[in-house]
């Protein structure tokens, strides 16, 4: 027979799918013999048959009427009972904890004639009163949905007539009169009396928590925690111990250490003569945990034990409720206790040194993604000033600077060392020159997958985004906030991309102590380090002991590189070129594109070959002794010549001014206006690019290659270990990829008999086409390693261009759940992922030792990690800045 009930001496931690973590928890600190009424839990079980058929399971009524007499002998008192009332809560508690979502119900079992017979038995009527006026109102909000206004303000009339703002300045007459009070304001608002029979009571409440799990807030609260919409949540009937009962009574919360830093201590509050649900309310003012020591040294004493048994048993930082009884403490729930990612790093080596946990284990206790929270500067929040408005916190940091309100003028404030922020209606991939120049973005529309939020999230810029009480006035170059404030271009601004919050002028940041760390500013054991930086270096040593995936950084200057590398990066695992052929060398582009002779090409491509050499000198440099790939080029032409709209109109004005001394120009620009006519394309992601313009130009991939050769030589010759890798884009077949091998090796065997070394370099594709990774195996014929593009793989598997649909309908598609996160953050294993298994496992049987990497942006996210380790990849690339994340999440990985 399946038991929809289960007492708590029955249960234990890890049936959380099964009791909700409370009952779980409930059950494991019964058993482990500390002080816990008693009780039992209804099964999610339960609660999944009676959200699906709308009754609850025929069984289910029985069994609780077991468990409960079972409950009453124990106590020796029964349910309601008018002489001597057994009084139980009834609390709801599913698997993920959703704190302040669902419904508890205390002190059911009281009505008009038990309330004499507890306040008989107890001794002390005002306590007796006090608890039938918590239970109507409870009752009354909980399980009958009237809204608590009604009853806050019938109390306040109440204290208002007694005089006094206190809940304990009413007396035993005043509860009485305010509990009739509450019962009118249930028989008007519902219609019905309060109901007194007290198994009517339990199976009411029982009902009304199970109905909890589909109010509106738990259903918004799981959508945004991931939380799956079916689990359900049990139900806990517990009896019920009082911190009502006078000064030697109270409830209280605890922590076994800081959650916001992670020190060892007593950290908590307590309200004396209260139920629990008062201590989180704020009706008093809390004590801090430490003054029971002096209130009730017995019980603290018995506290702290418990914590400490708490703490070992679950090795972890624990979180406590508790209650005092006249001097007796009752532990009321527990469990693993949510903290802050300092916190976090913090705690799990302190359990290592006392030996509660391993270092694998300290590993699994941290993740990535707060290792990145650590790495954002942040302000300095006792400085800050009044917010001038708040949006979606959709890339965390701390940014100030001048606001601008085009890219270019961004571009060019930052090229003369200023600091700004891009204020945009929302961004477009034609600002992302502005947004990298920028130290943050702000707009006022869009939401946590616009085109400003994702690229700022990729790039470690901080980003608030839909801010919607601003209003961006691009042509006035200003921006109108709330309360008639303007905010004019070259104004300071501060974002803050951890909360969401926006204010005028210079907020004082304070820098990252592990950013500083990983720069090599501050060594870890040396005086400016802390407890926190210690941390993440023996953590992140440990993950990189462990890890098998190796990690590289995707880098396009000696900058980055240097950076990468100091951040951990054992390589570039893409350096892209196209950023060298834009500024001045766009004028050796437009020659090229222009060109009808091989003359005047190969002219063209002699200017860009010893610029294009200089660049790779310098990152090959920063990562001397480790593998840079160097992929060629990829976008399409375009790109790199004037806009066609803008061309024509300087073509037909200087065509109707016809001027003489403007002829040569109109020719160039004529010429050049065909030119990008020929080459527009309706969707140039699938256009001419990659490989195809490497065939289409003859020259173009060989002068790169000759640039990577003359650098690799050059740096050599100085002794410097420079071990270049070039890898060509946007391979669909095996075909393309031989044609092109034959031009590279061309140029390698002439820059080795010019040279006398010959160059070793791998060469290898790039995998993100379905095409490629579905014919993978020829592909490794003519690659000695792989590469997979997963942006571009992401695109072309589902056939959505991501600039274009992320803002359209990505919302949608996460409101359907038709993804849960964006493809574009997390691969989708799936499909996509799917292709990459067929492409190394293709590819690996042609060719044994490929070396297997992927360069997209899910180098950098952890769950994409996990499944690239689990793919047997060799390494993943990603941005600088989230390699010691990725080092993280690869060590993470491999200890599962
Ligand atoms: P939440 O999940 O919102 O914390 P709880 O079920 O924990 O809700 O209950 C709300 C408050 O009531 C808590 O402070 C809890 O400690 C207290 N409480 C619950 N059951 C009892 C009980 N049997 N006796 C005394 N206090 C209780
Ligand atoms: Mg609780
Ligand atoms: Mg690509």
């Amino acid at each position: 027979m399946s038991s929809y009930v289960w007492a708590f001496a029955e249960g234990g931690k890890d049936l959380k799918d099964l009791l909700g973590g409370k009952g779980a928890n409930l059950a494991e600190m019964t058993n482990l013999g500390l002080p816990v009424p008693p009780g039992f839990t209804i099964t999610t079980e339960a609660c999944r048959v009676y959200l699906s058929t709308g009754t609850q399971p025929p069984e289910l009524a029985g069994q609780i009427d077991e468990h409960l007499a079972e409950l009453e002998r124990v106590m020796g008192r029964r349910l309601g009972d008018p002489a001597d009332p057994l009084l139980v809560s009834v609390r709801s508690g599913a698997k993920f904890s959703m704190p302040g979502m669902m419904e508890t119900v205390l002190d059911i079992g009281l009505n008009d004639d038990s309330v004499r017979g507890l306040a008989r038995v107890s001794g002390d009527e005002r306590f007796a009163w006090d608890s039938y006026r918590r239970l109507v109102q409870m009752f009354g909000t909980t399980v009958l949905g009237i809204a608590d206004e009604d009853f806050d303000d019938a109390l306040d009339a109440a204290k208002r007539a007694r005089g006094t703002t206190d809940d304990l300045g009413l007396g035993a007459a005043d509860l009485r009169a305010l509990v009739d009070t509450y019962k009118a304001v249930v028989a008007r608002r519902s219609g019905a009396e309060f109901p007194q029979d007290p198994r009517r009571q339990l199976e009411m409440a029982v009902r009304a928590v199970f109905d909890s799990w589909n109010a509106p807030r738990a259903i918004t609260y799981r959508r945004q925690e991931h939380i799956p919409t079916d689990l359900g949540t049990a139900v806990n009937v517990q009896v019920m111990v009082y911190g009502n009962r006078g000064a030697d009574s109270g409830s209280g919360v605890a922590f076994t250490r800081d959650p916001a830093t992670g020190e060892p201590g007593v950290y908590g509050d307590y309200l004396a003569n209260a139920q629990g649900e008062d201590v989180v309310a704020g009706i008093r003012n809390t004590l801090p945990l430490a003054e029971l020591e002096r209130l009730d040294p017995t019980s603290y004493r018995a506290l702290l034990q418990n914590m400490a048994t708490l703490e070992r048993h679950y090795r972890d930082l624990c979180d406590i409720e508790f209650t005092i009884e006249h001097g007796r403490l009752w532990m009321l729930q527990t469990r693993v206790g949510k903290r802050t990612a300092a916190a976090a790093f913090v705690i799990a080596c302190q359990l290592l040194d006392d030996g509660l946990i391993d270092a694998d284990e300290a590993l699994r206790r941290v993740t990535g993604a707060q290792l990145a929270q650590l790495m954002f500067p942040r302000f300095d929040a006792d400085a800050a000033p009044k917010t001038l408005a708040t949006g979606m916190n959709a890339s965390p940091g701390a940014a100030t600077g001048a606001a601008v309100f085009d890219s270019a003028t961004a571009v060019a404030r930052a090229a003369a060392g200023e600091r700004v922020i891009l204020v945009r209606r929302e961004t477009n991939p034609d600002d992302l020159a502005g947004i990298i120049a920028a130290q943050g973005v702000l707009t006022s529309r869009g939401g946590r997958t616009s085109h400003a939020a994702v690229v700022a999230r990729g790039l470690g810029r901080t980003c608030v985004c839909g801010a919607e009480d601003l209003e961006v006035d691009l042509a006035g170059r200003r921006m109108l906030a709330p309360g008639g404030v303007t905010v004019v271009e070259g104004e300071l601004l501060s974002i803050d991309g951890t909360t969401g919050e926006v204010f005028l002028g210079e907020v004082p940041v304070v820098a990252s102590p592990v950013v500083r760390y990983f720069d090599g500013e501050l060594h870890p054991e040396g005086p400016d380090s802390d407890e926190l930086v210690r941390a993440v270096h023996r953590l992140l040593a440990h993950a990189d002991s462990r890890r098998r995936l190796g990690v590289r950084a995707n880098a396009d200057t000696g900058q980055d590189a240097a950076r990468a590398r100091r951040f951990g990066a054992e390589g570039v695992g893409l350096c892209r070129t196209e950023h060298m052929f834009l500024g001045a060398r766009r004028e050796q582009v437009e020659r090229l594109v222009l060109a009808d002779s091989d003359a005047e090409r190969e002219s063209a491509l002699a200017v860009l070959l010893p610029e294009q050499r200089d660049d790779f000198v310098m990152i090959l440099r920063a990562m001397a002794g480790r593998p840079v790939t160097i992929r060629l080029l990829d976008p399409p032409l375009h790109e790199f010549l004037p806009d066609l709209t803008d061309l024509t109109v300087r073509v037909a004005l200087a065509e109707q001014r016809a001027e003489p001394a403007e002829r040569a120009t109109l020719e160039r620009d004529r010429a050049l206006l065909s030119a990008v006519r020929r080459l527009h394309e309706q969707n140039p992601m699938l256009g001419l690019r990659g490989v195809r313009l490497g065939l289409a130009i003859p020259g173009l991939f060989g002068m790169q290659v000759r640039a990577i050769a003359r650098a690799t030589a050059e740096l050599r010759a100085e002794g410097v270990d420079a071990r270049p890798e070039i890898m060509v884009p946007l391979v669909g077949a095996v075909q393309e990829l031989d044609s092109i091998v034959e031009e590279i090796s061309a140029v390698l065997a002439e820059e080795a008999a010019r040279t006398g070394v010959a160059l070793d370099a791998p060469i290898g594709t790039m995998i993100e086409l379905p095409r490629a990774a579905l014919t993978a195996g020829r592909i490794a014929q003519h690659a000695r390693f792989f590469s997979f593009g997963t942006n571009d793989l992401t695109q072309t598997t589902w056939g959505f261009s991501r600039d274009d649909v992320e803002g359209a309908f990505f919302s949608r598609y996460l409101d359907l759940g038709i993804f849960p996160t964006s493809p574009f953050e997390t691969i989708d294993a799936e499909g996509v992922g799917r292709l990459i298994r067929i492409a190394v496992g293709e590819g690996r049987t042609v060719r044994p030792d490929l070396h297997i990497g992927i360069c997209g942006e899910h180098g950098g996210d952890p769950a994409s990690i996990h499944f690239f380790h689990d793919q047997d990849l060799d390494y993943v690339s990603c941005s600088p800045f989230r390699v010691p994340v990725a080092r993280l999440e690869a060590g993470r990985a491999a200890i599962g």
